[in-house]
């Protein structure tokens, strides 16, 4: 169930340059519709197959951010209208990406996931790899547009450590946006750590249990 009070409070503490992805995963077609009546179009999900289903009953004016993992082999599915893919994380699937914008005639914007957790088990680039990816994709990548970098801290409740995680990435998409003309988002930032996501830079923050209420 949507809070419509978290989500005007939310929204109005929310600086102006910064857009809010309102996370629905494990949320019902129901609750996303609460809140695009409440006139929310921004909605991330992490799985395929769900997303798929929700996007079919939903309003074709929602932009749909993906923000899980994304299996090479699963890009086709969301292509024909993705709106930005978080979480790109291998050449391989910016690859395929490009090659199925193509095929749908789009150009599909993306962020680089980029591993600044202790945790070993989350996903993205390490910082050091994104020079090569950039290379690589130098004229091969016609149909995507690397739009800029996503990042998620630690899961600790040590607020120092986490500013220091967002403050490393702030630094990296910084010194990448001098190269990368078309660099403009920073998505860092979840209901537990917003704060400290934009007092460090971030530009997108990618918010669901303030909104929605706890996952089950
Ligand atoms: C689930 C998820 C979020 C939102 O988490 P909340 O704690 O509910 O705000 C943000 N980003 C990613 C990548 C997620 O998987």
């Amino acid at each position: 169930m949507v809070n419509p009070q978290s989500y005007f409070s939310l929204l109005k503490e929310l600086p102006d340059n910064v857009t809010l992805v309102a996370v629905s995963k494990t949320k019902s077609v129901n609750d996303i519709k609460e809140l695009y009546d409440l006139g929310h179009r921004d909605f991330g999900e992490n799985y395929v197959q769900e997303l798929l289903e929700k996007q079919e009953q939903l309003p074709a004016d929602i932009r749909w951010h993906f923000i899980g993992h994304l299996q090479s082999n699963k890009a086709r599915f969301i292509a024909p209208f993705i709106h930005l893919i978080h979480g790109i994380d291998s050449l391989k699937l910016l690859l395929e990406v490009d090659k199925q914008a193509k095929k749908n005639k789009r150009t599909i914007d993306v962020l680089l996931q980029v591993h600044i957790a202790m945790e070993e088990t989350k996903f993205g680039f390490e910082a050091s790899e994104l020079k090569e990816v950039f290379h690589s994709g130098k004229g091969k990548l016609e149909h995507v547009v690397i739009k800029g970098l996503m990042g998620m801290a630690s899961f600790t409740g040590n607020p120092v450590q986490v500013r220091k995680e967002f403050a490393f990435m702030k630094k990296i998409y910084d010194e990448y946006q001098k190269e990368q003309e078309q660099f403009s988002i920073l998505s860092m930032g979840m209901s537990a750590d917003y704060h400290l996501g934009i007092s460090e830079g971030s530009n997108m923050v990618r918010i669901g249990s303030l909104i929605f209420g706890d996952r089950k």
